[in-house]
């Protein structure tokens, strides 16, 4: 464990809590940091910093709001190998990976730092003016998953700020390590109370979303807390944007390279170990290609080094907490005890670390957990098709509406089953391709509102219209 003191950023701050909690290494299962547990009335403070330093930030100019943003950007990416190891020992995903994520998180604040808040001139004339602007909500709470905590975090930070908000984040307890190390950062940047940070257990949560300082919550998460956040913004109806769970369709047609594609679509479903809302999770394949596939996919498969994030070479990393590796674990045993057959990985093998094999199933029924339920591991069901229209219906037969992605040769279909597909993002012959300025919105219940984009920045506003008489 190291013996740095890890601090939350509080109106410019370092503070501590009276209370800890561990933060453990899901490779090697070790402590590696003790936490603040912040209480009730450091939340408070936390909010109360954020109101106070709202007014000058809301009135600060665009140019110089957008600037700091960007500066913030760029001492994340300078710091990109320190923050990338402290990630990779929380989380548990590859360095590589880990490094990844800490410049796509840079990439973001500096991209969104350029984007404009547009005001629209609706009349212009010598008796009237008038114009819809967007001003900023007041303070906004983001709360962040364990599978991106850099990534996602930074996906609202940047528009949060550049419009003018003050901001209180809280990273996930499993991994608030690099959260509360960009707080470290940011204190240098940012003047005080902008830009909190606060880490807690299970209880702190629930406090955020029913604090009365806060004026909208930004979330992303599992569907079931996403619900519990609606109910909980209701009070004093806060605004919200949720980003939540997946079940993402990979529709594979038979005139698709079916060799050529395995490593693309493997890492469709299994990139950060498959903990990722966008992962591929169930995987048709048309049944004239299906076998030819499923065999590429198992040969790339074993090819695959799952291990320690940390040791050189890894790929893929352990599962980030020992909850998720038991759901991982039952639903394995439960697949194989409803008959379903593995053509890879299957059963987990007990020892130090939260591993998990990469199971690849063979054709389960579409209604077998391991199909209609989120895995959020690495588990993917391959399911054979035999028509356009059939798996059209079956992939959209699902509560969620994350992403899809169809992929073969004939573009008129493609684009054809593309039309019919209910989700927020749909990729033909291509996947994850994510960027700050591309609305990213779940349908169903993926998701309530939107994230990235132009719509995404502007809703961390309120449409504002100003209607001036003159003469
Ligand atoms: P989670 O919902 O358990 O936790 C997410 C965050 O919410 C954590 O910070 C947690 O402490 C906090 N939280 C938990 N209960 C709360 C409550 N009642 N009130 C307020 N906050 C609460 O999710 P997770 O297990 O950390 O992440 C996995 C889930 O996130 C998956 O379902 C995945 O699909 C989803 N996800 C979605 C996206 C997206 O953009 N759509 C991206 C990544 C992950």
């Amino acid at each position: 464990m190291s013996d740095e003191p890890v601090t939350m950023t509080i109106d410019g701050r370092a503070a501590d809590a009276a209370e800890h909690f561990d933060v453990i290494n899901p490779a090697t299962e070790a402590a590696v940091a003790r936490v603040p547990d912040a209480s009730q009335a450091q939340l408070d403070e936390a909010v109360d910093a954020a109101r106070r330093a709202f007014p000058g930030w809301r009135a600060t100019a665009l140019p110089e709001r957008q600037a700091l943003v960007r500066r913030l950007g760029e001492r994340i990416g300078a710091e990109t190998e320190w923050l990338a190891r402290i990630l990779t020992t929380e989380q548990g995903k590859p360095l590589a990976d880990a490094r990844i994520e800490i410049g796509a998180a840079a990439y973001w604040l500096i991209e969104v730092a350029g984007q404009d808040v547009p005001v629209e001139i609706v009349t212009d004339t010598p008796e009237r003016r008038i114009e819809t602007r967007h001003v900023p909500l007041g303070v906004v709470a983001a709360i962040v998953p364990w599978n991106f905590p850099v990534g996602l975090a930074a996906w609202k930070i940047a528009p949060a700020l550049v419009t003018g908000n003050t901001l209180v984040l809280k990273p996930s307890p499993f991994t608030p390590l690099s959260t509360l190390a960009i707080g470290e950062i940011a204190r240098d940047i940012l003047p005080p109370g902008i830009f909190n940070v606060i880490s807690g257990g299970d209880r702190l949560g629930p406090w955020i979303t029913a604090h009365p300082g806060i004026d909208k919550v930004s979330f992303t998460g599992s569907t079931a807390t996403g619900r519990a956040i609606m109910r909980s913004a209701a009070d004093d109806l806060k605004r919200i944007t949720l980003e939540l769970g997946g079940n993402d369709a990979a529709i594979v047609l038979e005139d698709a390279d079916v060799e050529a594609l395995a490593p693309r679509l493997f890492w469709a479903a299994f990139a950060n170990n498959a903990q990722f809302c966008l992962a591929t999770k169930r995987m048709f394949v048309h049944e004239a290609v299906y076998d030819r596939l499923a065999a590429a996919l198992i040969a790339y498969a074993a090819t695959v080094v799952v291990g320690d994030g940390a040791a050189e070479g890894t790929q893929i990393g352990p599962i980030q907490n020992p909850a998720q590796y038991r759901r991982i674990v039952a639903m394995l045993d439960a697949a194989r005890a409803g008959g379903i057959r593995f053509l890879a990985g299957g059963t987990v093998t007990p020892g130090t670390g939260y591993f998990a094999p990469i199971s690849i199933a063979d054709n389960p029924p579409d209604n077998a957990p391991i199909v209609a339920e989120e895995a959020f591991g690495p588990i993917l069901p391959l399911l054979k098709f035999g028509s356009d229209d059939e798996v059209v219906a079956r992939a959209n037969a699902s509560i969620y509406g994350l992403g899809a992605s169809v992929w073969g040769r004939d573009p008129a279909r493609l684009q054809a089953i593309a039309d019919r597909l209910e989700a927020g993002t749909v990729w033909i012959n291509t996947i994850h391709e994510l960027a700050p300025h591309l609305a990213f919105a779940g349908h169903k219940q993926s998701g309530v509102g939107v994230e990235n984009g132009l719509a995404g920045l502007l809703a961390y506003t309120n449409p504002q219209t100003l209607v001036v008489a003159r003469g």
